[in-house]
């Protein structure tokens, strides 16, 4: 009740405002904690490649390039760090922006198409594990999207299906549609993720196995981007998968874009 000009309030209003307020302090708290994981994971991932580029270019520097054979060896070894290097900034690029919070730039695209031009850059990587691809989806699929988000969310999720599958292995691309929402799911017969794992396979920096996601030059970034760029165009993103079988992602669109 108000008393000349002081205001007294009850109680347990102010317990409840008190409550609200440390609320506040601890989710700041976490995100600021999370940001400096974030700081700090960045800067170790970085250091790895960049120590090992220095470290082989200097010992070559150093008259090892004068062994025809340590200098072949070196130079793949700085080649493929220096890929991981451009893997890892790129990642986290396309963090940055997401995190900006960038517009939304929509087109009507035909599904099948954009699939199957996008298909044509993983051709060296397809055949060189001799994948074999099947996109199911039909002719006239449109839906309305952001192309650049839309292009590295199937391209993340394409390139999992073909890292984490056997020398052989298959890829199932399909598509769906109703009144409200559609959906695109790709589908591999791969390794397949175990189910305590599958909630953090979306969490920065994480993988699975570590020796495996790293020969194959992860960086355990992608599908924290995929799970922005979806959530920046109100999608949802699920993932069904058995270890040994193989894994599918599902990415669900609502049809009317905003
Ligand atoms: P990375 O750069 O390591 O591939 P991602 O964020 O794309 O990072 O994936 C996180 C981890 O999830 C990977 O390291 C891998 O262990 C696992 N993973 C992702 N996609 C698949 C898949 N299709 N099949 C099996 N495991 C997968």
């Amino acid at each position: 009740y108000v008393d000349a000009h002081v205001v007294y309030v009850p109680v347990s209003k102010r317990h409840f405002l008190v409550m609200a307020l440390l609320y506040d302090i601890t989710e700041l708290k976490e995100i600021e904690r999370m940001q400096l994981d974030f700081v700090g994971n960045v800067s170790h991932e970085l250091k790895t490649p960049i120590t090992a580029i220095t470290g082989f270019s200097e010992t070559l520097l150093h008259g090892a390039m004068d062994d025809a054979k340590a200098l072949k060896e070196f130079l793949a070894i700085i080649h493929k760090e220096s890929l991981k290097l451009t893997d890892l900034v790129e990642d986290i690029l396309s963090l940055a922006k997401i995190d900006a919070n960038t517009e939304l730039d929509l087109k009507e695209i035909n599904l099948r198409e954009y699939v199957t031009e996008l298909l044509k850059t993983f051709k060296p990587q397809i055949e060189k594990k001799k994948i074999k691809i099947f996109v199911e989806i039909s002719e006239d699929f449109f839906v309305v999207m952001d192309q650049n988000k839309l292009r590295h969310v199937i391209d993340n999720l394409i390139q999992n299906a073909i890292k984490y599958n056997n020398f052989q292995g298959k890829i199932w691309v399909e598509a769906t549609s109703d009144a409200k929402n559609w959906t695109i799911s790709i589908r591999d017969n791969g390794y397949g993720i175990s189910n305590d794992k599958q909630e953090r396979v979306f969490e920065r920096f994480y993988r699975v196995d570590t020796s495996r996601s790293r020969d194959s030059g992860g960086t355990g970034l992608g599908l924290s981007v995929v799970k922005e760029y979806v959530a920046a165009m109100n999608g949802e993103i699920k993932l069904e998968s058995q270890v040994g079988v193989g894994s599918k992602f599902i990415v669900r669109f609502p049809q009317t874009m905003k």
